[in-house]
């Protein structure tokens, strides 16, 4: 598909008025996609836009490849988006490329299996010969038997939501940062009303946005904000810490050759290299922290991947929780990295409300667009999804400066 200019001066939406819950990542996908199908949209964030979980990954461009063993079909999604978003939002992208590097003779036994499930989900991925992949990542541990170079890339966590919200903004959309929904008022079996409290300024307000459709894109959150509507929605937060060294010890992603799981990641980004993560459970996604033990457990994972950083002074460490969709008894490892949009009216009897949950960031306008597409159907409005279509405006732009 050719990328066509940004659709400035088009008419105000005037369509039905729908309630995006949530300011990460998905929430600003959404905003975007509605107002380009003509939709109305008033966007609500608790905090600053990206202070959940999009704020605080690890930001990695997922080509697939990470998923390719276990589900083809996410890996391709993974993949097919990433290319979108290289067209759409490439301000906001450094592609890289990554290796899964196999230490080890089981890691080393995996490398045909994991390429073969790669191709098949379309993912471009070629094992080339250990000297030559430590010619070009020398930073890597000279250990590694095997190395398979995959279309992983790396993207800045706010700037990319950012360019959708400035996209969204741009189309009319209204964003309104601070603003926490308390309540969500039900009237003849529909959600109607957010009560919300506005604390962009003071005196902070109570007030009732209404809508004609609703929609959580709270990430972790979805299970708090769904219950204010009365609906019990599926969801794990699933915390996972993270630890950043300074020094830019490789440029590009660089993976341990074995079924996903702790600290087998270490992204570049600008003078930093971050190994992540680990992960557990918890009720309340606010104010997470990492677990005793995680700073030396990363730290130890790191410098399996990249000698150096061990010895790399520790720039920070932090946590923040992926949004699983879904409920299991094994800290969530055994949920999926997919995404749903859950009509509430046709799950739960609740019409005027839709929950999007799961994925991950890179996916973001994936899940916009899955839904967007329930929303317009609730809604009667025809217009097809187009956010692929549109370079997106620089993320400057959402603060009113130029590109
Ligand atoms: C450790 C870790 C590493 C990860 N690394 C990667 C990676 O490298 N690449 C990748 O693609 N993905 C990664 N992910 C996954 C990715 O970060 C998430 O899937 C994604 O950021 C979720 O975005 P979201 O917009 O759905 O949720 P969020 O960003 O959490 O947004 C939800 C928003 O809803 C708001 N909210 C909650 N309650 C209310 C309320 N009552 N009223 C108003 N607003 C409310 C919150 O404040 C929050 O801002 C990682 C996740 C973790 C935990």
């Amino acid at each position: 598909m050719n990328t066509e200019a940004f659709p400035r001066g088009s008419p105000k939406p005037n369509g039905p008025r729908v309630c995006v819950i949530g300011g990460g990542g998905t929430g600003a996908a959404l905003a975007y996609d509605l107002s380009l199908r003509g939709l109305r949209v008033v966007l609500l964030e608790k905090g600053e836009l990206t202070s959940g979980t999009t704020g605080r990954h690890h930001g990695q461009l997922h080509s697939g490849a990470r998923y390719a063993l276990g589900d083809r079909a996410i890996a391709r999604e993974c993949y097919e988006e990433t290319l979108i978003l290289r067209r759409i939002v490439p301000e906001a992208i450094e592609y890289n490329g990554g290796f899964f590097i196999a230490i080890g003779e089981e890691e080393a036994e995996l490398a045909p299996r994991f390429v073969a499930a790669c191709l098949e989900a379309g993912i471009p991925a070629r094992e080339i010969p250990a000297a030559r992949a430590l010619e070009l990542e020398p930073g890597m541990n000279p250990a590694l038997s095997r190395a398979v170079w995959v279309p992983d890339g790396t993207f800045d966590a706010w700037r990319l939501p950012l360019a959708f919200f400035a996209a969204a903004r741009a189309l009319g959309a209204e964003i309104r940062a601070w603003t926490e929904v308390l309540g969500l008022d039900r009237s003849g079996g529909r959600v109607v009303a957010a009560r919300v409290l506005d604390r962009s300024r003071e005196p902070f307000r109570e007030e009732l946005v209404e809508a004609d459709y609703f929609v959580s894109a709270t990430g972790a959150w979805a299970g708090k904000v769904g219950a204010l509507a009365g609906l019990d929605v599926p969801i794990t937060p699933a915390p996972g810490a993270m630890l950043a060294a300074r020094g830019r010890l490789v440029d590009r992603v660089v993976s341990r050759l074995r079924p996903a799981g702790d600290g087998d990641i270490m992204v570049p980004q600008r003078g930093l290299s971050i190994i992540g993560s680990t992960q557990s459970v918890t009720d309340s996604p606010d104010a997470i922290l990492p677990a005793p033990g995680d700073r030396d457990f990363l730290a130890g994972a790191g410098a399996e991947l990249v000698p150096a950083f061990g010895a790399a002074p520790v720039h920070a460490v932090w946590a923040a929780a992926r949004p699983l969709a879904g409920r299991s008894s094994d800290e969530g490892r055994s949920i999926s990295r997919d995404f749903a949009a859950l009509d509430h009216e046709e799950r739960d009897g609740v019409a005027g409300m839709a929950t999007i949950i799961g994925g991950k960031a890179t996916v973001l306008r994936a899940m916009a667009e899955k839904a967007a597409d329930l929303v317009a159907a609730k809604l009667g409005v025809e217009a097809p999804c187009r956010t692929a279509r549109y370079a997106l405006p620089s993320w400057r732009e959402y603060y009113g400066r130029k590109a």
